[in-house]
């Protein structure tokens, strides 16, 4: 078995990963210093997750990033990591890689290309010019802490037929970078395996890891919603606690679908959701099919005194037609009825279903169908100014395998691209001053 050697090693190389062997390779030119950076990826395509991303389209960030658009550890620790590396920043790295964004309505930014390989093949360039070696498909099996001196970890990986190192299996670095990413989509690489390795160097992770941005599963009081597969439309989904107090709320597309709800509104609430319902079984998820308007309003709507018009007639113009008779099945009134005839809690019922429709969800549809990971390493155990870790130094987390999950809107690639930066910067900063037990004094309390 030969035993190789590097200065620093990241291990796995999607955003957050590329991110920081880039940055790592650039400080350390910038230094004039010749260290050696190895990203490993178990993927045999690199990149998967990114060519995925926004529908093949790649939502590189937003136009705001603050830290409440997140969950996960404090937001106060979450601002101090985003603000060292914001979305100016972004913008102006992808631009100088000839990777022009270009801001949609909704404040989502998109390469002009409307291409997520745009991306992916900017980064895998910046990486190369950086100086980093990317290898793989070089699955790592275990990294541990080998002692004092200055190679003090082994990274222990299993390459694949195809890697251009077949024979190493284990490589010494002074530092290690996991970017090991999360749980979601786990068919691209991510299978929760850097969890294991950041527990084994010391690390706790959070109780909970669940999926975020997942779509919801309906039970069978959700067949009318499940019946309107493939209608899209703008609505609320709201969280109540089993006491009655609004817990959350988003306000976005909403998609009905064979099995239950998705779209922006649903994903976002999912993972606020399974947090809430783990807590507090009671606590329950109603829709509103037609924002801004109430059971009230609607009950009003539907009591006009133009007694002649129908169910159908009083409702077209608010919802589509097609929720409106869904609504009108479910409650067992005909759509063709006159208002005149409508009994009072046949009225009141089809209010509440289009303004607080209860949705019986019974589970999500799990990591393959997740957007992100809910959980993971907190970031109390990190310096927020480096990424390093407080246990074990020399080590540096990035990405989704931290206790950090954003909503839709290119959130969640932005969290990668900052704490990438800080990591890979980082161990490259202390790698510079050869010392790694040295904290930056730019660390502020969490
Ligand atoms: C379908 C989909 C669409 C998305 N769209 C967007 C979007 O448009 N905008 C947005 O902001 N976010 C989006 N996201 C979320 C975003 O992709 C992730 O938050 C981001 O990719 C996380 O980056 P990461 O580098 O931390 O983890 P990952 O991208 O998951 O990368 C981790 C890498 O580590 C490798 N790896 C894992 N374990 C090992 C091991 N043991 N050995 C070697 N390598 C290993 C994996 O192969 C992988 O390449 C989307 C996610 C999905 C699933």
């Amino acid at each position: 078995m030969s035993i190789d050697r590097c200065d620093i090693a990241v291990v796995g190389a999607g955003a957050a990963g590329l991110f920081a062997a880039v940055w790592a390779g650039r400080t350390l030119q910038k230094r004039g210093l010749s260290g050696r950076v190895i990203a490993f990826d178990g993927a045999r395509k690199l990149g998967a997750k990114i060519l995925v991303a926004g529908g093949g389209r790649c939502n590189v960030t937003h136009h705001v990033v603050d830290e409440q658009a997140y969950a996960g550890s404090s937001r106060n620790a979450i601002r101090q990591v985003l603000r060292r590396f914001d979305v100016a920043a972004t913008v102006r790295f992808f631009s100088e890689l000839d990777v022009e964004l270009k801001r949609e309505e909704t404040g989502k930014l998109f390469p002009t290309t409307d291409d997520a390989h745009t991306v992916l093949n900017a980064l895998l360039r910046a990486a190369r010019e950086a100086g980093t070696e990317l290898r793989h498909p070089w699955r790592v099996r275990e990294v541990r802490h080998v002692g004092q001196d200055s190679h003090r970890f082994e990274v222990v990986g299993e390459p694949g037929a195809s890697s251009d190192h077949p024979d190493d299996r284990v490589i010494r670095a002074r530092m290690v970078i996991l970017a090991t990413g999360g749980m979601a989509l786990p068919r691209t690489g991510s299978d929760g395996a850097g969890y294991g390795f950041a527990r084994a160097l010391g690390h706790s992770t959070t109780p909970r890891i669940v999926p975020a941005l997942v779509p919801l599963l309906l039970g069978d009081g959700g067949v009318f919603i499940k019946d309107l597969s493939g209608l899209t439309l703008p609505a609320t989904i709201e969280l109540w606690s089993s006491t009655g107090r609004k817990l959350q709320s988003f306000t976005n597309s909403t998609l009905c679908t064979h099995f239950g709800l998705s779209g922006p509104s649903v994903l976002d609430m999912s993972r606020y959701w399974l947090e809430a319902h783990h807590q507090d079984p009671g606590a329950t998820l109603t829709m509103n099919w037609l924002p801004g308007k109430t059971v009230e309003g609607l009950d009003q709507l539907l009591s006009s005194p133009a007694s002649g018009t129908t169910v159908g007639r009083a409702l077209a113009g608010h919802a589509p037609e097609r929720l409106a008779r869904a609504v009108c099945a479910k409650v067992g009134v005909e759509f063709a009825q006159t208002l005149a005839q409508l009994k009072r809690e046949h009225r009141k019922a089809i209010a509440t279903m289009l303004a607080r429709c209860p949705l019986n969800v019974t589970g999500d549809r799990g990591f393959t169908f997740a957007e992100v990971t809910a959980g993971g390493v907190p970031l109390s155990e990190l310096h927020l100014g480096s990424m390093e870790s407080r246990v074990c130094p020399g080590l540096y987390l990035c990405g989704e395998i931290c206790d950090v999950d954003g909503r839709i809107g290119g959130f969640n690639f932005q969290w990668a691209w900052a704490s990438g930066f800080l990591a890979g910067q980082g161990a490259a900063a202390a790698l510079a001053e050869g010392d790694t037990a040295t904290k930056p004094s730019r660390d502020q309390p969490d």
